[in-house]
């Protein structure tokens, strides 16, 4: 008997630019935080095989840049055959928060409503001391949308100053 097909789970990242798409990705893919990065021209594609119950999955992660001239060319190619959706703002960056409504609608546009698994992720928790989005606000959000919530870092995942919370939930629980 052949051996069975490698399936593979599509995940794509959004987020504004600089949020940290890339370094997350790559902190999952390579565990670690990259040396240097720099800003992702089209699609940055990253993939690593995972094994669950036994049976090996191809994690493909997908993470855009947000020019417009970009996007409008290569948007639906992007959004096709998703299996999760993971939303990235900066703790430190309120408008990378605000944008979150605007990246939900381009999603839920693309079919990608509630009934695909989303999640919303928190990052450069490491720099907690100049957040700009609180907890509570971003959990209120989370919830409104019936999302999960993840605080985290990819520069330090395990080293959130925030007293603890969430310090489990690091970049590996997230994809
Ligand atoms: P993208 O545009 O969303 O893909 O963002 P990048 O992954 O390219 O990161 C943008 C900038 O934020 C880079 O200078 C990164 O070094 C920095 N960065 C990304 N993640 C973190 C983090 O968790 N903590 C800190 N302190 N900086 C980060
Ligand atoms: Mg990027």
């Amino acid at each position: 008997m052949p051996p069975p097909r490698t399936r593979i789970f599509k995940i794509i990242v959004i987020g504004d630019s600089g949020v940290g798409k890339t370094c997350l990705t790559y902190r999952f893919c390579a565990g670690k935080f990259p040396d240097k990065t720099e800003a992702t021209i089209g699609v940055d594609f990253r993939e690593k095989v995972i094994e669950i119950d036994g049976e090996k999955i191809k994690v493909q992660l997908w993470d855009t840049a947000g020019q417009e001239r970009f996007r409008k060319s290569m948007v639906q190619h992007y959004y096709r055959n998703v299996h999760a959706v993971v939303f990235v703002y900066d703790v430190t960056n309120a408008a990378s928060f605000r944008s979150l409504p605007a990246w939900i609608e381009e999603c839920r546009q693309h079919a990608l409503g509630q009934e695909v698994p989303r999640i919303l992720v928190g990052n450069k928790c490491d720099l907690r001391h100049a957040a700009q989005v609180s907890t509570d606000v971003a959990q209120q959000f989370a919830d409104a949308h019936s999302m999960p919530l993840f605080e985290t870092s990819a520069k330090n995942p395990y080293g959130n100053d925030d007293g603890g919370r969430n310090n489990s939930d690091h970049v590996e629980a997230i994809f």
